[in-house]
């Protein structure tokens, strides 16, 4: 089976090609789709849904894609779905650390949410969603992967490491987008038994 990943964000790319092991999976750009569509949707969910749609109408296959981002106590819920374009070109996690200068230790609790869709070539549709909550440390640790900035300052809850501390097999196992990419292989092996039994 095949899978078309809605992603130009490589590092997104590299957490799903290893969450689905055993499945086809491509991104947009190698299945020929170079363009982007707008993330003006109010919530995690609709944006995954346009990207998954749009994929999958433009490849005919089945088509997948993430919308997430940081949701931050102390600044009522932001950046949230605003994550990627937040920051107004400045290093998102710079700024963050900027807005966060005057909240102190044990109050700087965040979480992570992500929204994953499927949607079939036959128009099937489906979410799935993973939440990780966490605290902001007070400066970067660790080497992140392309394009997933936060996770040198987010550290998962009952851990003392950033993300970007730990290996990516301990990172998916914790991670909202581990955690909704978990439902989701868990939906597309039944289908596969099914579709193997019928
Ligand atoms: P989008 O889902 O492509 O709209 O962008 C989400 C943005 O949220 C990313 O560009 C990152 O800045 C941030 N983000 C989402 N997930 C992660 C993660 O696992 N680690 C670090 N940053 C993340």
């Amino acid at each position: 089976m095949r899978i078309i990943f809605a992603t130009q964000n490589p590092g997104k790319l590299v957490e799903m090609k290893k969450m689905l092991a055993g499945f086809d999976v491509l991104s947009a750009a190698e299945a020929g789709v170079l363009e982007d569509v707008e993330e003006d949707g109010e919530t995690f969910s609709a944006n995954a849904l346009k990207k998954a749609r749009f994929v999958a109408a433009k490849t005919g296959e089945w088509a997948v894609a993430d919308d997430s981002g940081l949701c931050i106590d102390a600044l009522r819920g932001e950046p949230g779905v605003y994550t990627a374009r937040w920051a107004h070109g400045r290093d998102l996690v710079e700024y963050t650390l900027e807005c966060m200068k005057n909240i102190l230790e044990g109050r700087r609790g965040a979480h992570f949410e992500s929204a994953v869709a499927i949607v079939s070539p036959a128009g099937l549709e489906k979410i799935f969603t993973g939440v990780i909550r966490g605290e902001l440390a007070l400066a970067p640790r660790g080497q992140a992967l392309p394009k997933l900035p936060y996770d040198v300052i987010f550290i998962p809850e009952g851990y003392k490491k950033t993300f970007a501390e730990m290996s990516e097999d301990e990172k998916n196992s914790l991670s909202h987008r581990g955690r909704a990419f978990r439902l989701m292989r868990a939906y597309l092996e039944k289908i596969s038994d099914q579709k193997k039994l019928a």
